[in-house]
């Protein structure tokens, strides 16, 4: 008996075999998340690998049997992924995973072309919690849709092949950037200077146009997808860090990317899913949107259609479904901010998770004093390490950074509030909200791992 506790680390615990496992795995999940830069774009790879693995369309209607497997894709952004298991889920529950699929990014204004001095430029609007020097001076891809009138939508995507061109938001050169330099890193860069180089051709013929540049930008795009200036105005384009996934470090542990708040949860909870058709449990994983500002909205975790789609569920297996959600179990995954020895003082080292050292469980999150979270009880947290600790799952335990340094939220409470069980589990991330994040090979892995424990 260990009578004192440890942290483990992952890769100091496995043998050779799941060393490649690990490795392996991560392939996958860097494959995903070079698809899924969006929540739209999450959404369009997580139905591609639902249809492989024989999952079908949802129907509200419908009636549920054993063994079914369905989909549901809310509004292009929020996806439900259902299996249906051999159990009472009146009895027995709904197993749930949640996480998001939304990151931060730069979103363009809804009026944002425009030209200065010989450049053409995207007005932007930054969607979710960002240090904006950070945008600057950095190959940014375009992606979304476009609505034109009559109901026809345009996707866009410019910027992830290596033949296409790439967007760019400017910096003042050091050596005239002394004003800058003396303002605080929150203030250095506002929100109205993230604007995106997009061109810088001028149209010949007429000589009164003052907007030249932007006159042939206009043309272009009206010829790539037949859209006008206005059309901007029932779009969602989003600038995102352009470029794919890297392996980090001679070794390869690592991996940095834009985007894996939340997809390294998102990967873990489908796959897990996908592995366990074979399991008496109804599993459903939920992909939110909006968790980077709130959750609000109609494909966000507070939107009612959570709570509608779980009651139908029940309801459709003849179920009652407060019972239901009262027996239910939900992992809401996410990540956490890793330990990061370069800034220690933001962390409180033996309440932290650590790169490497596996899934991540977060109890509480909140701030101020625990404000604003969900708390799951301690009957919970023991039911839990049993099954992690039944099925070699290696995972460790930490708060989101030191008291009062800040602290932050997951969907976690949206339902925990909806009478769901709930715990944090989640992947530690270093450069959270970057435009390159970093994880641990062995801590998604953990997760994936943590993911089966929970749906077996
Ligand atoms: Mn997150
Ligand atoms: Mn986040």
């Amino acid at each position: 008996m260990e009578l004192k506790y440890t942290r483990k680390n992952v890769y100091k615990e496995v043998d050779g075999k799941e060393l490649e496992a690990i490795y392996n795995y991560a392939e996958g999940y860097k494959s995903f998340l070079n698809n899924s830069k969006t929540e739209r774009d999450a959404a369009r790879a997580a139905e591609k690998l639902a249809l492989e693995k024989g999952y079908a369309p949802f129907s509200f209607g419908e009636k549920l049997k054993p063994g079914d497997k369905r989909y549901f894709i809310n509004r292009h952004k929020n996806v439900f992924l259902i299996k249906v298991g051999t159990e009472s889920v009146e009895e027995n529950g709904i197993r749930i995973m949640v996480a998001h699929v939304d990151s931060p990014r730069l979103d363009l204004k809804p009026n944002p072309i425009y030209e200065d001095s010989g450049l053409c430029y995207f007005k932007t609007h930054y969607y979710g919690g960002i240090k904006k020097y950070q945008w600057t001076t950095i190959p940014l891809a375009l992606h979304g849709v476009v609505m034109l009138p009559g109901g026809k939508s345009v996707e866009v995507c410019v910027g992830e092949d290596e033949s296409d061109p790439v967007f760019c938001i400017t910096d003042i050169l050091p050596h005239l950037g002394a004003e800058q330099a003396s303002k605080t890193l929150a203030s250095a860069i506002s929100g109205e200077s993230l604007n995106a180089v997009i061109g810088g051709l001028p149209s010949v013929g007429d000589e009164e146009d003052k907007e030249a540049v932007k006159s042939a930008i206009l043309k272009l795009l009206n010829k790539k997808y037949g859209l006008t200036e206005v059309d901007f105005q029932c779009s969602e384009l989003c600038l995102v860090p352009a470029g794919r996934a890297r392996d980090v470090g001679f070794d390869a542990s690592l991996i940095a990317s834009y985007g894996h708040d939340d997809k390294v949860c998102a990967y873990p909870e489908m796959t897990a899913l996908f592995e366990s058709e074979s399991s008496p449990h109804t599993l459903v994983a939920v992909f939110a949107d909006k968790e980077e500002v709130g959750s609000d909205g109609t494909t966000g975790a507070q939107s009612k259609i959570i709570c509608d789609v779980i009651d139908t569920i029940a309801c459709s297996l003849g179920a009652n479904p407060i019972i239901t959600r009262y027996n239910s179990k939900c992992i809401s995954a996410d990540v956490t901010a890793g330990y990061d020895p370069e800034y220690a003082s933001a962390y409180e080292k033996r309440n932290s998770t650590y790169i490497h050292c596996g899934a991540a469980v977060t109890k509480y999150t909140g701030s101020r004093g625990k404000s604003g979270t969900n708390d799951a009880h301690a009957e919970f947290m023991g039911w839990l390490r049993d099954i992690f600790e039944e099925n070699g799952v290696i995972w460790q335990i930490g708060e989101l950074g030191a008291i009062d340094v800040g602290g932050g939220g997951t969907v976690a409470k949206f339902f925990s509030n909806l009478g769901i069980d709930t715990v944090d589990v989640g992947v530690p991330v270093l450069s959270m909200h970057a435009p390159y994040e970093l994880i641990s090979k062995a801590d998604v892995y953990s997760l994936y791992k943590a993911c089966l424990a929970f749906c077996k």
